[in-house]
């Protein structure tokens, strides 16, 4: 009888691992892959920030069908399952997910992959908000709120908050046709991870673009009005106070990762799920975790895909049960931050990135250009797969 592999979560590391259990390794050690996710449809929320931009991307370049990209592979091997995991037993080797009308089934396995990834705070569409349904009507509200503002405001000042900023500025802000405020915790921009240079790199691109940028403070409280548009109560870092007003008002941060069926006994503090030098959960040899949902880097392509090539090439050891090789951790700070659709900035190891290379690998398209490819699992961001 065949074995049974589940892969819980078709984001940006589930998919392209279905598939290349499915093309690799499937017949050849008499697999069945179930994929569960909460959507049949993959969004790529890379694009996210230029996809909120009325007439800049359309939703079928952000959105795609799921199950259309797995039509090849036989019943016998696939099977997708389009539920939420409710609650997970990894003691019996099931996993009971639950359906939209109220059903339920408990499926079991021999094999889990766990890469049910985060979701983003506040109903805003940097990751999928519910449905693709709902998240399509989110991007669509986004939009005509854009549209009909004369001022924005955007609060955080991570890789969302500076590649929205940017895309804000390059669309509205460089010609004066409205107003776009950056609202950030820190004295620079991003990650305190990134080299100062970087940070002041991304800080003087948004100035460029006309982004009024408010450092080191908080927005402390937001209340919408009844006539519309928002009272923002900001908190400077030597505690005073200022009240300021806003046609919208767009949160990028808070992330949450989505672990909740999980034992409590396997996640760390911060939620997500431990995992161990093979990218198992210690105790139990038949559970893999990657991307997000896992205690490791995953904020970009060259940490999360390189857990996904490692994966890969791991399980061709682990199915015929021979030792699975370690992960060695990505330990360079890599990252691409698009400044609007002709600059960006970023960083590779301790060498900061040229601003038109940026521009040339994410900020033209935001990587839309290989999606149709990555959904059929024939590349990642980073090359061939
Ligand atoms: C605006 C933005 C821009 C970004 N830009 C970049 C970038 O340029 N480069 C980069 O490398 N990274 C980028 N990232 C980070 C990247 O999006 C994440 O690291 C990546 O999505 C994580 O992949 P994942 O597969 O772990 O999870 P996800 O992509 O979050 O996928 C998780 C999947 O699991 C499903 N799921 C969740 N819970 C359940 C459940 N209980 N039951 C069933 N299914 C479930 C979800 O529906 C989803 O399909 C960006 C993030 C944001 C927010």
């Amino acid at each position: 009888m065949s074995k049974t592999v589940v892969i819980l979560g078709a984001g940006m590391t589930g998919l392209p691992l279905t598939h290349y259990i499915l093309d690799h390794y499937a017949s050849r050690h008499d697999l069945k892959v179930i994929l569960i996710s909460r959507s049949d449809e993959f969004y790529w929320n890379i694009a996210s920030p230029r996809a909120v931009i009325p007439n800049q991307l359309d939703d079928d370049k952000v959105l795609y069908s799921i199950p259309e990209t797995f039509s090849r592979h036989p019943v016998e091997r696939f099977e997708f399952v389009v539920g939420v995991a409710e609650t997970w037993y990894p003691d019996r080797s099931s996993v009971a997910v639950v359906f939209e009308n109220g059903g339920k089934r408990v499926v079991q396995y021999d094999t889990i992959i766990v890469a049910t990834g985060s979701d983003c705070n506040d109903n805003m569409p940097w990751k999928m908000v519910g449905s693709p349904k709902e998240t399509r009507a989110v991007l669509s509200k986004v939009r005509t709120d854009m549209f009909k503002a004369h001022s924005i405001v955007v609060a955080g000042g991570g890789p969302t908050g500076v590649e929205l900023a940017g895309e804000l500025g390059y669309e509205y802000a460089t010609t004066g046709k409205k107003k776009v405020t950056l609202v950030m915790a820190d004295a620079q921009p991003l990650d305190t991870r990134l080299m100062p240079s970087t940070r002041l790199a991304a800080r003087k691109e948004l100035e460029k673009l006309n982004v009024n940028i408010i450092s080191d403070t908080k927005l402390s409280r937001s209340a919408a009005n009844e006539k519309g548009g928002y009272t923002l109560e900001l908190t400077h870092h030597n505690g005073v106070k200022e009240t300021m007003h806003t046609d919208i008002l767009l949160p990028t941060w808070g992330i949450r990762y989505n672990t909740s069926f999980a034992p409590p006994s396997l996640l760390e503090p911060n939620s997500r799920l431990r995992v161990n030098g093979t990218l198992r959960s210690p105790n139990y040899d038949n559970v893999f975790v990657v991307g997000d949902a896992a205690n490791l880097d995953s904020y970009a392509a060259r940490v999360r895909e390189a857990q996904v090539r490692h994966l890969a090439s791991a399980l061709e050891k682990y199915f015929p049960g021979e030792d699975v090789p370690e992960y060695v951790a990505e330990d360079k700070v890599t990252m691409t931050v698009a400044v609007g659709r002709g600059r960006g900035v970023g960083q590779l190891g301790n060498f900061g990135l040229w601003t038109l290379l940026v521009w040339w690998f994410k900020g033209r398209h935001m990587c839309t250009n290989i999606v149709p490819e990555y959904v059929r699992g024939k590349t990642l961001i980073l090359g061939a797969f």
